[in-house]
């Protein structure tokens, strides 16, 4: 189904786009909640919005639950079904595999991504729903890029103590225990490490701080709003 003009802040991938039984994208500042629900109601999806709270939980969805559910990533291959990932700053992820026509949506914080919860998404859709790792596509959202994520010591800590390489971290020069992360490396590794193809693994590179069009909460904290990612199988 072609979009319409309500849609049209709205980023997709190519190579997910052309799936002809998948919808997916990356909203901006100005794309929000009523039109989520607008292109909800067209394409006949319900929608699963989950209460993030930055960890490692991951919903494998076989029935659409009555509840919000509390965690940071959903999976299923329910047709009709639009998981949704609420971001400012953080790096929002979806997946497919095709052939076995499996989703995900996650959200990957620094925490979620310290605890390797998009490790948890691509095992679990391997092993519940026999998704081949080296079939799923993947794409990144909008997310602060490497150059503008400023963090301390904790964060660094966390990272080494889960075997992340040091070199997602750059010391800042002049400023003692910061760093700038590459938060959306961090997520690739993982990725890459469950045999994902690089080639397979699409960044839309936008760096939520810099660009105006997307909510950052480092640059606007409160103030800020969300942007919404989600994918879903006709
Ligand atoms: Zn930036």
């Amino acid at each position: 189904m072609k979009n319409q003009a309500c849609d049209s802040s709205v980023i997709k991938v190519p190579q997910l786009e052309r799936i002809p039984f998948l919808q997916h994208g990356f909203g901006d500042l100005v794309w929000g909640e009523k039109d989520l629900r607008k292109l909800a109601d067209r394409l006949d999806f319900k929608l699963l919005f989950l209460k993030q709270v930055h960890s490692d939980v991951v919903h494998f969805i076989d029935e659409v639950p009555e509840r919000r559910l509390r965690g940071d990533a959903a999976a299923t291959r329910l047709p009709g079904l639009l998981l949704v990932i609420k971001t400012a700053d953080c790096l929002p992820v979806v997946l497919v595999e095709e052939k076995k026509r499996v989703i995900a949506a996650v959200h990957c914080g620094w925490k979620g991504t310290s605890q390797r919860v998009l490790e948890k998404v691509v095992l679990g859709m391997k092993e519940g729903y026999g998704a081949d790792p080296a079939a799923i596509l993947a794409a990144f959202g909008p997310c602060i890029g490497g150059a503008c994520y400023e963090v301390g010591e904790d964060v660094r800590r966390a990272f080494s103590d889960s075997d992340f390489p040091a070199s997602l971290f750059r010391p800042i020069t002049g400023r003692s225990g910061k760093y700038h992360f590459d938060l959306r490396s961090a997520n690739r590794l993982q990725l890459l490490k469950l045999s994902v193809k690089a080639k397979n693994i699409f960044s839309l590179g936008i760096c939520t701080h810099c660009d105006p069009k997307y909510p950052s909460y480092r640059r606007d904290r409160d103030a800020t709003g969300r942007m919404l990612s989600f994918i879903g199988l006709t």
